[in-house]
């Protein structure tokens, strides 16, 4: 999937990227500086005007297919709550050198941060991943901790990813058709290491969403920022269904398989969950 021209400019993504933060905000997915965003953007754009400092930034691996591409970044600590009221003060924009090796970080006067988050090695990850397995031309990656799922991800039976899957996308029809191949599963990591970075790109590659035991989610989107923010909504929506039922002596049915195949038959999802 690539995005078709004429391609969104530099303030249409820096707004989106505020909204997804501020909905993810509202499902209570990123208590204090949790949570974080990054924007993957396949083409040519003109930073400066936004983002007039610059300073050498050291790419985590070297990524020659994406030379000269550009990202958007959330800062270190940064509430995405409060990236709304000013995207360019909680946001770095990252252009890779013409070889692939290096970067720039440019920055706005206003900028709130020391440091791009922690997690963006994870993020240039499974950018670098996607761009290699499709070719697009943008990619946006969200990492929140919806509570629900976040919860559900502590109990055993959770942690298996076909009782997770069968379980969660249940509840709405609407489910099965935004997540076909329902969530990833990745066992406890430890944040920010190259563990959980291999485990993400992995899951990423097959899913839209991937569940990080005991911590949160990542998902991505090649489409826009908001439909990963979708993403995350539509699983935590599920979870959410699924701890009520748990807490409510598990009384409620969810849909049958046979009628979640009756959905996919009508609406043309494939899918091998039900
Ligand atoms: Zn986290």
């Amino acid at each position: 999937m690539t995005i078709p021209a004429p391609f969104p400019d530099l303030n249409e993504l820096l707004t989106l990227i505020g909204e997804a933060g501020r909905r993810m905000s509202e499902i209570d997915a990123t208590e204090g500086g949790a949570g974080n965003i990054s924007v993957y953007i396949g083409w040519e754009m003109e930073p400066r005007r936004v983002f007039p400092n610059t300073e050498p930034f050291d790419l985590p691996e070297a990524a020659p297919e994406l030379a000269g591409d550009s990202f958007l970044v959330t800062g270190s600590g940064r509430r995405l709550r409060e990236v709304i009221q000013d995207p360019a003060a909680n946001l770095g924009f990252v252009r890779v050198s013409e070889d692939g090796a290096r970067a720039t970080l440019f920055t706005s006067p206003r900028r709130l941060f020391a440091r791009l988050t922690t997690e963006f090695n994870s993020h240039l990850a499974v950018h670098l991943d996607q761009v290699r397995q499709t070719g697009t031309n943008f990619h946006a990656v969200i990492h929140a901790q919806p509570p629900y799922l976040t919860y559900l991800s502590h109990v055993p039976r959770y942690q298996d990813e076909t009782y997770l899957n069968t379980h969660l996308l249940r509840w709405q029809p609407e489910m099965i058709v935004n997540l076909p191949e329902g969530l990833g599963f990745v066992p406890f990591l430890i944040p920010g290491s190259p563990a959980l970075m291999a485990a993400t790109v992995l899951a990423l590659r097959t899913h839209r969403v991937a569940l990080w035991a005991k911590h949160g989610v990542m998902a991505r989107s090649d489409l826009s920022v908001k439909r990963a923010s979708d993403r995350v909504e539509y699983a935590e929506a599920g979870a959410r269904y699924e701890y009520m039922n748990l807490v409510n002596g598990e009384i409620g049915e969810g849909l049958a398989p046979e009628e979640i195949r009756a959905i996919c038959a009508e609406f043309g999802v494939a899918q091998s969950i039900y």
